[in-house]
């Protein structure tokens, strides 16, 4: 007789249910007949073998009920993404009614509370398997993932936007929530709840939980807001947050409707269709993520990534030092939409390329001769926590007084001045090459990369609000989509354009 440990018992044990139905039954081949031979189901339930589905079987402990199968159900989840049905609600639903759906996952009939464990359960995985469909694509020649084209967009989180809470308002909320959550009150669980509060006692618990996450969330933005100039501060009671997703930044999405939200960037091949990488962050400004987009895509690709495309919105003095020192190649205009260079444009006034820098002097020479020498120097913040240096230099008051060119010049009284970042001269050169043929060229590919894959996962995909709370559900979301577009574009790549590199795994 054979002794075995709790372990060996638990992993000699089945884990998943056998699929109700078989490729060799009546009711499939059916349900086979029904399904057309070019239909993207086919597509993708082939495409999914390319995946290496052992850690996702490997999660499942073999404890409790028998599990319904992952793989038909992975098949499921990536044609319900590729026909615009996000939520796992709707995967419950058309499980029972979609022949396709029956078709890919052998008949399963996954409950809803099923179909949303199954969706958090795939996050982790996500990464890996596009890293792996990326690394096919490269073995195949298909992108050699060296240049790339980014852009931002914002996508809204499941959470209302007329519920948005300041820190008093918290603070009465959970008050309320916790007395009424104590057992030792019950004349009040007598009393009907306020319209905001949950009205079972679970819900009200749950309720509680995410306020108090939401006090701790809040804290850091009254800091940042504390932090800020006293011209552009708030008022206390005016610094909220979304108590039903606290995660997710507040913020104007693209029809300047002020809601909860989360900012997800892309990196686009310039090659090909595939999307070499993808982050959702809980902040809204694209420049300060352009570092963090870079390092993500080294990841995913490579250390052969070498050239990011973006608008002007990425080009700042501080990206261009930090792509001048992780050796990447920025294209993008140089703050094409600049307020300054248009006001001075519209009153005609002599804009900085006018002066010329005096290197050895470490002066400006101005139009009528004069020099521009240095007064001093000040920090600027930037975006996110990034700063900058810049030095000011003027000219003297009474030279500009008695200049012939000062009406095309200044109208300050005190002379004119400019003001030169720390990262001038990659910002010159930056320009200079922004001139050339060749970059806007490259520039002018990038509209028919990064817009093409935006419009690709929001317009066809309907990848325009997350399925559930918090980032971590943004990351699954936008992870499945991109997983679901590159797989498929490898596969039709695989099947169609190279039939002798079909034979790759
Ligand atoms: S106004 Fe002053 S800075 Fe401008 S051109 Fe005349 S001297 Fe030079």
């Amino acid at each position: 007789m054979v002794n075995c440990s709790e372990g060996d018992c638990l992993a000699l044990r089945p884990r998943f249910q056998p699929p109700p139905l078989t490729k060799d039954s009546a009711e499939w081949k059916c349900l086979d007949s029904q399904v057309p031979p070019e239909h993207v189901a086919r597509r993708i339930v082939a495409a999914i073998e390319r995946l290496d589905l052992t850690p996702l079987l490997a999660s499942y402990s073999g404890r409790g009920s028998l599990a319904v199968p992952p793989k038909q159900m992975l098949a499921v989840v990536l044609i319900e993404k590729h026909r615009k049905r996000q939520s796992p609600g709707d995967w419950y639903i058309d499980l029972k009614e979609n022949v396709v759906l029956r078709w890919a996952g052998l008949g399963i009939r996954p409950s809803r509370s099923v179909c949303y464990e199954f969706r958090d359960r795939l996050g982790k995985h996500l990464e890996q398997w596009n890293k792996d469909v990326l690394c096919q694509a490269k073995a195949v020649g298909m992108t050699d993932g060296t240049d790339g084209a980014i852009d931002g967009s914002s996508i809204a989180a499941c959470a209302s936007r007329q519920r948005l809470l300041n820190q008093e308002q918290l603070n009465s909320r959970i008050e309320k929530l916790t007395a009424r959550c104590d057992q030792s009150q019950p004349t009040e669980q007598n009393e009907k709840p306020p319209a905001w509060m949950a009205a079972t006692a679970d819900g009200r618990k749950a309720q509680l939980n995410r306020f108090e996450q939401a006090v701790e969330a809040l804290q850091p933005r009254l800091d940042a807001n504390a932090r800020r100039m006293p011209s552009l501060r708030l008022p206390v009671k005016r610094v909220v947050i979304s108590p039903s997703d606290p995660e997710a930044a507040l913020g104007p999405d693209k029809f300047k409707v002020f809601r909860p939200l989360y900012n997800a960037l892309f990196v686009s091949d310039m090659n090909s269709p595939l999307i070499l990488s993808y982050e959702v962050f809980d902040h809204g400004q694209d420049t300060a993520l352009l570092e963090p987009m870079l390092r993500r895509t080294r990841d995913f690709v490579g250390p052969q990534f070498h050239r990011v495309v973006g608008d002007s919105g990425f080009v700042t003095g501080t990206n261009l030092a930090h792509c001048d020192a992780a050796g990447v190649e920025l294209i993008g205009p140089w703050k094409e939409n600049d307020y300054t260079k248009r006001k001075q444009k519209k009153q005609e006034k002599f804009v900085k390329d006018k002066f010329l820098w005096l290197e050895t002097d470490h002066a400006y020479q101005c139009p009528a001769g004069q020099r521009l020498e240095r007064m001093g120097s000040e920090r600027r913040q930037r975006a996110g926590d990034q700063e900058e240096t810049l030095e000011r230099f003027g000219c003297r008051a009474a030279t500009c007084a008695a200049c012939p060119l000062r009406s095309q010049c200044t109208d300050s009284r005190g002379g004119r001045q400019l003001r030169r970042s720390e990262h001038e001269p990659l910002i010159e050169a930056h320009r200079a090459k922004m001139n050339t043929p060749e970059a806007k060229a490259t520039q002018k590919r990038r509209g028919q990369t990064a817009e093409r894959g935006f419009a690709d996962l929001k317009e066809h995909r309907n990848l325009r609000r997350i399925t559930g709370r918090g980032i971590a559900c943004a990351r699954t979301d936008v992870g499945l989509c991109v997983l679901t577009r590159n797989l498929l574009t490898l596969h039709d790549h695989l099947t169609t354009e190279s039939p002798s590199a079909a034979a790759a795994p």
